[in-house]
């Protein structure tokens, strides 16, 4: 793409595009960057640069880009039968193919699900479905969600409500009622540096599963409908939880007979190493909401994994579920879906994730723990994270809030690598297909985006 074209959709762009998540008035300013085409685990923009995409788009795009199979799944698909809806007592193939495909992978306990377009409807659904199974079973006080600080679930309203970003819940009025959070267990900012500075990382995890119980009690278990976190939280700042975590918090739940929603958003199709976060740290959910790495990312598709015993429920006692939406079980959505998942199966996708790149990539990305900057760089399967500071002993951030990742995050993508900032956390997910040789560019210009910052 030439300059003056590049000028002239700039232009455009600021005259008529609000983008999301960005500050309208200084992206006028600034002007967007155009990304033009991608192949592989590399975008282009109208520069010229060749970027390495280390966030896989937005944690999406897992076979990477360029993939002929998903673009042929979806003509054919298109010419066939381009929409139609599953409501009422229709259906089409791709989406019962794909249900069936889903229900193989997940774990045993889970047999159906609930499509929607995007990860946020499937929070959405996620609410009113836990709301109804407790109603359904005499238990309509049972209505409370408890969630935790930080965590991102979405940008509907009831997404929002679920996550714990104070500043969507500043924004748009009232969350929706009902929803609790408790803290994270983020080791490094608010364990080793922060109030439980001396533990022990087991011990802090464990204190930050106790939240969950004192909060049930002090909410009353009886008014409790379920847990929501996500196995590995992402947006919050790629934050993994101590091994004594989920072991605790599994048994919390049990003693209180809650359900446990474990958003598999980011985590699912392969970003742990398993299909699902869930295996990973060998949790039973009742409802896993999925999205983005379903399709890779090619086209919007969500839903909900719902486990045998809410689904009983629903299914024998419910009647009719006033909730779907228009694109649920989108049959072109849907073949593509069930193409990328077939690839991924074939091509030992999952597997190489667990066994190859992500202790390779463990590895690699430790040593960069050794920059002056950083004061802690973690990664577990295809997530990453690096903790920007001040000073290594004692923790310190920098003086401006999001100075440092900032600019570090734009110092990378001038070098030809997407990094995300959180804060001064500057996070991975790269697509799943990268090679060790890409893996070593990556962490090469990581430290080059430091050494420039710093
Ligand atoms: N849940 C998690 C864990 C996410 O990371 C996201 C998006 O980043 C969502 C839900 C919302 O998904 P969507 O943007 O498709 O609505």
């Amino acid at each position: 793409m030439n300059r003056p074209l590049t000028g002239e959709l700039q232009a455009l762009d600021r005259a008529h595009h609000l983008h999301p998540f960005t500050d309208f008035k200084a992206l006028g300013e600034e002007g967007s960057r155009i990304i033009t085409h991608a192949e592989g685990v590399y975008i282009h923009d109208s520069e010229g640069r060749r970027i390495l995409d280390g966030m896989a788009g937005l944690w999406c795009v897992n076979l990477g880009y360029g993939r002929q199979e998903l673009v042929d799944a979806a003509t054919e698909q298109m010419r066939q039968l381009p929409y139609y809806n599953n409501f009422f007592k229709t259906t089409h193939e791709p989406a019962v193919r794909l249900a069936e495909k889903l229900c193989q992978l997940a774990p045993d306990s889970i047999n159906r699900v609930f499509f929607t377009g995007s990860g946020s409807e499937a929070n959405d659904t996620v609410l009113r479905m836990v709301r109804r199974y407790w109603a359904l079973k005499d238990k309509p006080h049972r209505q409370i969600v408890i969630a935790r600080e930080n965590a991102y679930h979405g940008s509907t309203v009831a997404g929002m409500s679920l996550g714990g970003m104070a500043p969507m819940h500043a924004q748009g009025g009232p969350c929706v009622p009902g929803i609790e959070h408790i803290r994270q267990p983020y080791w490094f900012g608010e364990g080793r540096f922060g109030e439980g500075r001396g533990q022990s990382p087991e011990t802090f995890g464990q204190a930050c599963a106790q939240a969950l119980e004192d909060k049930i009690r002090e909410l009353g278990e009886d008014n409790v409908a379920a847990f929501i976190a996500e196995p590995v939280q992402g947006a919050g700042g790629a934050i993994i939880p101590p091994e004594s975590y989920w072991p605790a918090i599994k048994a919390v739940l049990a003693k209180y007979d809650i359900l446990l929603v474990i958003d598999e958003v980011i985590c699912g199709f392969g970003r742990l190493g398993e299909w699902f976060g869930s295996q990973h740290y060998a949790l039973e959910p009742d409802l896993m909401p999925i999205a983005k790495g379903l399709s890779s990312g090619y086209l919007p598709i969500g839903g909900v994994l719902v486990g045998d015993r809410v689904a009983e429920t629903l299914v024998e006692e419910g009647g009719e579920f006033f909730h779907g939406f228009t694109y649920s079980g989108h049959p072109t959505c849907a073949a593509v879906a069930l193409k990328n998942l077939e690839l991924m199966e074939q091509e030992g996708v999952v597997a190489r994730v667990r066994d190859e790149l992500g202790p390779y990539l463990a590895r690699r990305w430790a040593e960069l723990g050794d920059h002056p900057l950083v004061g802690e760089a973690r990664s577990l399967g295809l997530i990453g994270a690096l903790e920007l500071v001040a000073d290594k002993s004692s923790g310190e951030r920098f003086d401006k809030a999001l100075a440092a990742g900032n600019l570090c995050r734009d110092l990378s993508f001038e070098k030809g690598l997407v990094m995300r900032s959180v804060g001064d956390t500057m996070i991975i997910s790269p697509p799943l297909v990268i090679t060790r040789e890409q893996i070593d560019e990556l962490v090469a210009l990581a430290r080059q985006a430091l050494d420039d910052t710093a």
